[in-house]
């Protein structure tokens, strides 16, 4: 498995996605290879950071804020 078929399916990989035989020699390429394995690294920290970010509660005074923020920008553009 080459560097790029690697980069190619870390979005299945990440996600589980990835039916055994195949999740097997993703692993084995990123336990010989430091780029992949870092990049890879990288690719899981900012999928956690997104899931934290849309994981925030607003609080209600946020969330109205961002109703009025949305709806007088919807009004504009109409
Ligand atoms: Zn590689």
């Amino acid at each position: 498995m080459r560097c790029e078929d690697v980069t190619g399916i870390l979005l299945e990989y990440d996600g589980g996605g990835l039916p055994p035989p195949r999740r097997g020699r993703v692993e084995h390429h990123l336990e010989a290879c430091a780029t992949c394995a870092a990049y890879a690294n990288t690719y899981t920290a900012v999928q956690d950071l997104v899931q934290e970010a849309l994981a925030v509660e607003l609080s209600q005074a946020d969330q109205a804020d961002l109703d009025m923020a949305l709806q007088t920008a919807i009004r504009r553009t109409a």
